[in-house]
């Protein structure tokens, strides 16, 4: 059994003592460090209150109630000078998409905010035992339930669906009823990938290919893989798409220990389980890109996690060259490789798809990336069905009381889709794919499988 395989630990630990590194901009923050030195005051004061970061917030523009990203953050944060001031309980109400921080023309620092906001709300303001703080520790560790699930995986899809027990999910722990829970794969990545040698036979596949691409066959091609959870127990053929795309561009893959990279833990202000989570993720990362690997991931959210909320919220060794050294699969290789050459001579099977550019995506740069690529596809047609956030955000549409706030939100995306050529839908970010295929029925792909297809 690996360590990836191994049952998840989800105990409570110390609070974070640990403090942070230094940005040129404001100081950023220690998250329960006593509740005494968390700052982010400098940076609310880079708020002249233009209110565009409220006009791009998802969330407040179909809840009323909610305040929005300028409140939730420099508002708040300017508050706080006022000794024994409370967070706002409304900041469990944002769904932590991050479009408020891509929106700031003064680059406040929105998003390091309001997670840093909720972590305190949870840590000191919420009740440990109440239904709402157990259901949202269970979901902001998806890991631990997709652990067990992965042991019995077909019991484990009969009895998430089973109507009785989703009533019953719905009525004690608030998670709602509406949405199919996702099937656990039969076979796990990690296991497919051992079985299939592991890295020993990566190596090997990647020297043939560079052999028969005419490169150097001892070239320093290495990639080390963030798969995360969902490519793990759920979409394991999304991993293999991303091992076999690699591998034939030359690229030796190591998949190391790993955890979930935190992005559902810092979306329910779980912040100790989510630095737990990141100290193993960044150990393992920052060894092999001092070995000259590069981090790539399958998921936005999780390059995201490793690239931002890692450094902005934590202290850890190595985790500025984990973030400086980790990319999102696509964006990889349009940077390394001759991604749109090697595609224009394939043939593939026409399609056509509608394709939904993930929040994190965006925030990152990367929402134009796979409609470009597959421009230069014979034979299919990608359209891009809007700016529109797809409304999930991870666990907040699994949330019974966010579940219509989420539909609504997701609302512009089903209808673009609706109207786009395709019946199928893609998207680089798992839970987008959830909601896409619950809104409208249709099949859901990420570009690697697609990349896949055409040049493997
Ligand atoms: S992260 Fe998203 S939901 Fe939260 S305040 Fe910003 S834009 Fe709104
Ligand atoms: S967009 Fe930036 S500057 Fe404008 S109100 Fe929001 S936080 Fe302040």
């Amino acid at each position: 059994m690996s360590d990836a395989e191994t049952p998840p630990t989800t105990e409570p630990t110390e609070p974070n003592e640990q403090q942070p590194t230094s940005k040129p901009e404001f100081e950023p923050v220690s998250v329960f460090d006593d509740g005494a030195t968390m700052d982010l005051r400098p940076g609310a004061d880079n708020c002249y209150k233009c209110s565009v970061c409220d006009t791009a917030c998802p969330v407040a523009e179909v809840d009323d109630d909610f305040p929005g990203p300028k409140f939730q953050g420099p508002e708040q944060w300017r508050l706080k000078r006022k000794e024994g001031s409370e967070i706002d309980d409304s900041i469990m109400s944002c769904s932590n998409c991050m479009r408020c921080d891509d929106a700031c023309p003064s680059s406040v620092p929105l998003s390091q905010m309001h997670n840093t906001a909720r972590g305190e709300y949870v840590e000191e303001q919420m009740d440990k035992l109440s239904v709402e703080y157990v259901r949202n520790r269970i979901l902001a560790n998806y890991r631990t339930s997709a652990w067990f699930a992965s042991k019995l995986p077909r019991l484990a899809n009969f009895a998430m669906n089973f109507g009785p027990a989703r009533w019953l999910m719905e009525k004690a722990m608030g998670v709602t009823s509406e949405r199919e829970f996702p099937a656990f794969a039969t076979q796990t990545f990690r296991e497919w990938w051992r079985e299939r040698g592991g890295a020993d036979a990566s190596r090997e596949n990647a020297r043939t290919a560079r052999e028969r691409r005419g490169e150097a066959v001892d070239a320093e091609k290495k990639v080390a893989y963030f798969h995360g959870c969902y490519s793990n127990y759920n979409t394991p053929e999304v991993a293999k798409a991303l091992v076999r795309v690699f591998e034939s561009f030359g690229y030796e893959i190591v998949a190391p220990e790993q955890r979930c990279s935190g992005t559902p833990m810092f979306a329910n202000g779980m912040l100790a389980d989510a630095e737990r989570a990141a100290e193993v993720n960044v150990s393992s990362f920052a060894d092999l890109v001092s070995e000259g690997y590069d981090a790539v991931a399958s998921c936005t959210s999780c390059s995201m996690a490793l690239r931002q909320e890692y450094p902005e919220l934590f202290d850890i060794d190595g985790i500025e060259d984990v973030a400086e050294n980790t990319f999102e699969a696509l964006e990889y290789l349009r940077i390394q490789e001759d991604l749109e050459g090697a595609i224009a001579d394939a043939s593939v099977e026409e399609q056509a798809f509608a394709y939904h550019a993930p929040c994190h995506a965006r925030n990152q740069g990367l929402d134009r990336q796979a409609l470009e690529l597959f421009r230069e596809l014979d034979g299919v047609v990608v359209e891009d069905v809007g700016d529109s956030c797809s409304g999930i955000s991870g666990t907040y549409g699994w949330k019974e009381e966010k579940y219509e706030t989420s539909m609504k939100i997701g609302g512009d995306m089903f209808e673009h889709m609706h109207d786009a050529a395709g019946d199928v839908g893609m998207t680089e970010c798992p839970t987008c794919a959830m909601q896409m295929e619950h809104g409208t029925g249709y099949e859901i792909k990420h570009p690697l499988q697609l990349l896949e297809e055409a040049i493997c």
